[in-house]
């Protein structure tokens, strides 16, 4: 008998693994549905390119056609392995706005605000910069500070960026994230660090923590109002577990979701199209899914740009030497190597945009496939951006009773005309920043979308054709106080049910402006400080 159930191994769950077994007073369980992460393309930086697409760690999702991006489907990677979409992500390592936490706690959900769960970013992060009032410099999370070692133009960007108006930015992740610069990542001597490297690794050793692998859990077991212990499959058998004390949820986005309503949770309608018993009716399950939204201009170079470092054959093969004599060189790094925050309107109260740079170019790659390995043959770059909070908002359901079929995932992206008028303004933005002289000394000539695109109506409709996912669904059982829009309280206990909380992005009240992974841990490390308080009578 175990006292606590972990389902699934991603940024959020390898942090409650690890927190809830490191006093060894409790046996805890960890099921995860995909395999190990010792593999050379999880290890590797720019393995992610290989992993997006390999099915041996990915679940490799499609999502339904949303009619404001003219009906295209979307290709949606999620982690499927020890360290979930921590192990195959981008790797760039941002907090979020202390705006958005500010706002999640003013949403109803007391101990959430930016002072609240600092701590809690600080106490999981060894900053390569060192501690400081903003960063901590003892966590298990190595994050690094790759400035020094980034392709040159980053420099180009910079300051393109600074001949706008934005301030250079030394640390988004401090108090301040606005401006221009270099991104963190998660990465350490040239190696991937996953949440399963920072903290699975750590705990594995001990013996009250069991890891399942391959183990695809299929429903939550229920006795009235309390969940017991879940039900998985491995290899073809069903297994029954029980907690003593608490199941926690950090499946992720797209899969806590369908857990919940495979197991009879979820809102009415859904489970009864679907032919599943409704034992516990929670109308905003699957409901409020958002994402992020990308989009970049392709420019040509007079300079050379990583295209010539990672094309042609000889110098893939020089980069892999380099790569494993030194564990530097581009393969050690993200290809998102600069960015920034910027707001388009002065009146909002966080930044809408997101900049990327990354000195590389796919011109024949279709939208959203990047064979990172293979670029053009010629040099060019990406300007890029997504959307920060968007309003879109989307569903993910489950159509049958079979818990091994794919959810069924509905972004709705740019269904709000807010999310279109942010990304155009941002579009337009990065257009004049390509003309700064700091660009223009370097820039060719514009390839994507080219000098022919140039109205609003145009812009729009390139934003609508193009625009892709940049892999950052949340909100699905979302936090806060009200029954009919949340899934759980403040506690991430899940509304109306005993022996459940959801510990992952689904919790999210709202997007942040940023990527996910580093607020998922935050989460994993407060709900894992929570439980432990709860156990010891302090809560
Ligand atoms: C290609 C890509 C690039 C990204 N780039 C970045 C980036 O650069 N920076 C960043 O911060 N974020 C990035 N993200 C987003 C970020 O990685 C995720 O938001 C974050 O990892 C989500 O954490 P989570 O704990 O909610 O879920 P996940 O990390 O996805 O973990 C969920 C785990 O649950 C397991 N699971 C699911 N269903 C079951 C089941 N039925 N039974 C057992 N186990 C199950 C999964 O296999 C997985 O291991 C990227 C994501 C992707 C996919």
């Amino acid at each position: 008998m175990y006292d606590f159930i972990i389902i699934g191994a991603g940024s959020a769950g390898c942090v409650l693994a690890d927190r809830l077994s490191a006093c060894g007073r409790y046996q805890v369980l960890l099921l995860e549905a995909g395999g190990s992460d010792k593999r050379f393309y999880v290890q590797m930086p720019i393995g992610y390119g290989k992993t997006y697409y390999q099915k041996a760690v990915n679940w490799m999702y499609t999502a339904q056609p949303s009619e404001g991006t003219q009906g295209r489907l979307s290709y949606w990677p999620r982690g499927k392995v020890l360290g979930g979409s921590s192990s195959i992500n981008a790797m760039v390592f941002v907090r979020g706005n202390k705006q958005d936490f500010d706002d999640w706690a003013a949403e109803g959900n007391p101990g959430w605000s930016y002072e609240e769960v600092l701590p809690y970013f600080k106490q999981m992060e060894s900053w390569q910069g060192g501690e400081s009032p903003y960063r901590g410099a003892n966590g298990p999370l190595k994050v690094s500070n790759p400035s020094h070692e980034l392709h040159p133009l980053c420099d180009n960007f910079v300051s393109a960026g600074q001949e706008m108006g934005l301030e250079f930015n030394p640390d988004m992740n401090a108090g301040n994230q606005e401006g221009i610069g270099f991104y963190q990542l998660t990465t350490h001597k040239g190696q991937r660090m996953s949440a399963a490297r920072a903290y699975l690794w750590r705990a594995r050793s001990r013996s009250n923590l069991t890891v399942i692998k391959h183990a695809h859990v299929t429903r939550l077991l229920m006795d009235g109002k309390r969940v017991t212990g879940v039900e998985y499959s491995r290899k073809g058998q069903v297994t029954k577990v029980h907690a003593q004390r608490e199941v926690l949820l950090s499946a992720g986005s797209v899969n806590s979701p369908q857990i919940l309503m495979h197991s009879g949770i979820g809102p009415k309608k859904v489970l009864d199209q679907a032919g599943v018993t409704l034992l516990h009716h929670s109308p905003a399950v699957g409901q409020n899914l958002q994402d992020h939204l990308g989009m970049d201009y392709l420019y040509t170079s007079h300079v050379s740009t990583l295209n010539q470092q990672l094309r042609p054959w000889y110098g893939k093969l020089w980069q892999g030497l380099v790569y494993l004599l030194t564990r530097k060189g581009p393969l050690s790094l993200s290809v998102n190597q600069a960015g920034g925050f910027m707001k388009t309107r002065d009146k909002l109260n966080y930044p809408n945009i997101q900049l990327y740079f990354s000195p590389v170019s796919y011109t024949r790659a279709p939208v959203g496939k990047r064979p990172l390995l293979n670029p053009d043959p010629f040099p060019a770059f990406l300007l890029g951006l997504s959307n920060c909070r968007p309003k879109s908002r989307g569903q993910i359901t489950i159509t049958s009773n079979n818990p091994l079929q794919a959810p069924h995932i509905e972004p709705n992206y740019l269904s709000h005309e807010d999310d279109v008028q942010d990304l155009l303004e941002g579009v337009k933005f990065l257009r004049k920043m390509a003309a700064m002289p700091s660009f223009a000394k370097v820039i060719a000539k514009e390839l994507r979308p080219g000098p022919e695109c140039q109205t609003d109506a145009q812009l729009i409709d390139d934003i609508r054709s193009y625009a892709w996912t940049v892999f950052h669904p949340t909100s699905t059982c979302r936090m806060g106080p009200d029954t009919e829009h949340n899934v759980v309280d403040h506690q991430l206990k899940v509304h109306g049910l005993d022996g459940l909380r959801i510990v992952d992005a689904s919790i999210f009240p709202q997007l942040i402006c940023g990527n996910t992974s580093a607020a998922c841990m935050m989460i994993g490390e407060k709900a894992a400080a929570m439980i432990l308080a709860a156990e010891e009578g302090q809560v």
